[in-house]
């Protein structure tokens, strides 16, 4: 994962999501040149890829490579959950 370069403040409120126990404070940030992750110990494999899921889901990413989805489903008006290149590759194969 790419780290967020992030101000002290915004390091200050993912410090006080990560106490709070929100997930939010999930990620990995780049402060003044060094790398601060926040991850989940032991996390099995599968917990990972349901996060990772998830979170391109809602940000409108594919979710597999995770490049923005510009295109939506005309039958459920949302955007696909996956970039054109895969959708070839996946959906259609189901069909
Ligand atoms: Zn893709």
């Amino acid at each position: 994962m790419e780290p967020k370069k992030v101000t002290v403040t915004r390091l200050r409120s993912v410090l006080d999501q990560l106490t709070k126990g929100s997930e939010k404070s999930i990620g990995t940030y780049l402060y003044k040149g060094l790398r601060v992750q926040i991850s989940k110990y032991r996390a099995s494999g599968s917990e990972r890829f349901a996060r990772l899921y998830h979170r391109r889901r809602s940000q409108g990413q594919c979710v597999v490579c995770g490049i923005k989805v510009t295109q939506k489903n005309p039958r459920t008006g949302r955007l696909y959950r996956l970039c054109p290149t895969h959708r070839e590759k996946i959906d259609h194969k189901s069909d």
